[in-house]
């Protein structure tokens, strides 16, 4: 079987600092994570057993989760970032706040509130419950979110918007939504904030081989693998999958070319080990 890893793979910088930064702690009593940290619950799962505990709730918002960390204890910002009301509530609580915010991320925040402080009215394209989109948009309630092109049709877009996005948007995805409000008004200000991250690896999926099967490995919570995903799916038949279990029982008959991506926040070591498998059919 021809097997080609398409690079890069790994973490990104910004995972890689917010693992960095959590596991430097000096660990003598828990640590609490606001959500997940990275969205890769093998990662999730190796921090817990480091003593940092990840508080999560179905559907609750990083300001209700907030409750649910004890007084006087110590609270990581995961690398999506948080709002400014997040800040102020673990400060309240009188909480060691370590923020693990990507740089990227902050680059969105920094945006926005440039433009809000210019009186733009500011439009975000993100996903709706996603912690990223929470944060950028808890900068302030005169910011619109954008989480379906149709949303586009419900704003009028003056000529003092401004519109910014997610980090892990994906390219073309991102074009049509560009295209769509541009229509309205040519005279909107659009900044494109997809992380470098981001962009390489999308980048390195398109321009890939033809192969009989895409493997793409990441948590199916994690955007930037879902991206990828979506992205190896037009090229030729895609499968995702966290780790080497969910391939254990896959029937590799009739695939000869394997191309395989990882997301942002896969461990190397799951995907190393998933090519190793696959070299012994
Ligand atoms: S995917 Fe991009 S924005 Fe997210 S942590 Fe990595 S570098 Fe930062």
């Amino acid at each position: 079987m021809d097997i080609l890893r398409i690079e890069p793979q790994g973490f990104c910088r910004g995972v890689e600092m917010a693992i960095d930064k959590s596991l430097n702690l000096k660990l003598n009593k828990d640590v609490y994570c606001l959500g997940a940290l990275i969205h890769n619950s093998i990662m999730v799962e190796r921090l817990k057993e480091k003593g940092i505990l990840t508080i999560s709730k179905k559907g609750a918002t990083r300001l209700e989760l907030l409750d649910l960390v004890p007084n006087n204890s110590t609270v990581i910002i995961s690398a999506h970032g948080a709002s400014p009301a997040v800040f102020e509530k673990a400060r309240e609580k009188g909480l060691n706040i370590v923020d693990a915010t990507c740089a990227f991320v902050y680059r969105t925040h920094n945006e926005i509130k440039k433009y809000l402080s210019l009186g733009y009215d500011i439009y975000y394209i993100g996903a709706k419950g996603h912690a990223e989109a929470e944060g950028a948009c808890g900068i302030s309630d005169k910011i619109h979110l954008i989480s379906s092109i149709d949303d586009i049709d419900s704003y009028e877009f003056k000529d003092n918007s401004f519109v910014i996005n997610q980090t892990t948007m994906s390219l073309f995805d991102i074009k049509d939504f560009h295209e769509r409000i541009k229509a309205k008004n040519p005279n909107v200000l659009i900044s494109n904030t997809i992380c470098m991250a981001t962009t390489k690896r999308q980048e390195a999926v398109i321009n890939a081989r033809p192969c009989d099967l895409f493997i793409v490995v990441g948590d199916k919570m994690s955007s930037n693998t879902g991206k990828l995903y979506k992205l190896a799916s037009n090229k030729s038949k895609a499968i995702m999958v966290e780790s080497l279990d969910e391939l254990l029982s896959y029937d590799f008959s009739g695939i000869n070319t394997i191309n395989i991506t990882s997301g942002a926040s896969t461990p190397k070591d799951v995907v190393d080990r998933i090519i190793d498998y696959l070299n012994t059919k």
